[in-house]
């Protein structure tokens, strides 16, 4: 099962000739999430050749323009392609409104459902067969939501040598075992799944955490992400001034990747645009300090997902 990360843009509140404004996409599958779509990010989807069309669901972390300019656009560039599935858009209190009277004042038709989800509290916002999209507040100057990609357990590893000595012959049966039912052996006792399967796998899981203050208790949300997306907006010396204006320093995202606990790779995003890119490698530098396994996300980055088990 394929899982990756696309950063479509990794800047924060004004957009560069080299930095669209965050947007992240994860591609399962081939199904593509988008997690915010600031200004850039069709420009960025059409540079890496990623179908519009797959996205069946987009996650919103807040209404401040530089997390949404994105999105009238996206929906007005698929206003008229061929899909059967509806297209879900999770978001904070007033998304729904922000994204009827684009349609309204921009005039879109749009040929396929929109399924628009305004999230109040915490919880599993999105729900599929072998993965969910878990929902978390953070604390920022409006209303604002950190989401955290899980996909479920894994059955644990066949054991072909311990079915064949069970009586079960290979074939449907074994297929039947790891789909974790119990089955019939040739002498006709019942083999349990749990006989010939090891212990139960972990999932992947993916974090994405932007605009927020630092506080603590983020770390238990994004514990275990094999991948954690945080802002790193300031360098550390500008403590004051993220507290201020409800930011994050890098060091402070990195703060959290540590103390979490099981995160394997922090991808800094949402720089503030004072920072070039020579000054952004101070930013790292600091946060590396406190987590080495940090980098500064970069527009258009893939960084894939493999299962460590
Ligand atoms: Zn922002
Ligand atoms: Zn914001």
């Amino acid at each position: 099962m394929n899982l990756e990360a696309f950063v479509l843009g990794c800047g924060g509140m004004m957009p560069l000739p080299n930095r669209h404004l965050t947007s992240l996409l994860l591609r399962r599958e081939g199904d593509l999430f988008l997690f915010d779509a600031g200004e850039g990010t069709q420009v960025s989807l059409r540079r890496l050749n990623l179908r519009w069309k797959k996205i069946s669901a987009i996650f919103i972390s807040h209404t401040h323009a530089d997390h949404v300019t994105g999105l009238p656009g996206l929906l007005m560039l698929s206003s008229q392609v061929d899909r059967d599935e509806p297209l879900y858009i999770y978001g904070p209190p007033r998304i729904a409104e922000y994204i009827e009277s684009s349609r309204r004042v921009l005039d879109m038709y749009i040929n396929y459902e929109i399924i628009i989800r305004e999230t109040s509290e915490a919880g599993i916002c999105h729900q599929e067969a072998d993965f969910q999209v878990r929902t978390f507040p953070l604390r920022h100057t409006k209303t604002c939501y950190g989401y955290a990609l899980e996909e479920h357990a894994r059955p644990g590893e066949f054991n072909p040598a311990r079915a064949l000595e069970l009586g079960v012959p290979r074939g449907p049966l074994w297929s039947r075992l790891q789909a974790g039912e119990s089955v019939q052996s040739d002498s006709g006792t019942m083999v349990e799944p749990s006989a010939v399967l090891g212990p139960a796998r972990s999932g992947r899981k993916v974090s994405f955490v932007t605009d927020s203050l630092y506080f603590p208790e983020i770390a238990a949300e994004v514990a275990g992400s094999d991948l954690f997306v945080c802002e790193g907006m300031f360098e550390h010396a500008l403590l004051d001034s993220a507290v201020e204006k409800k930011h994050m320093t890098a060091v402070q995202a990195a703060m959290l990747a540590r103390d979490a606990g099981g995160v394997k790779q922090l991808a800094l995003i949402h720089y503030s645009p004072r920072y070039t890119e020579y000054d952004l490698k101070r930013v790292l530098d600091e946060a590396r300090e406190i987590f080495p396994a940090t980098i500064l996300s970069r527009d258009r980055m893939q960084l894939p997902l493999e299962y460590v088990d």
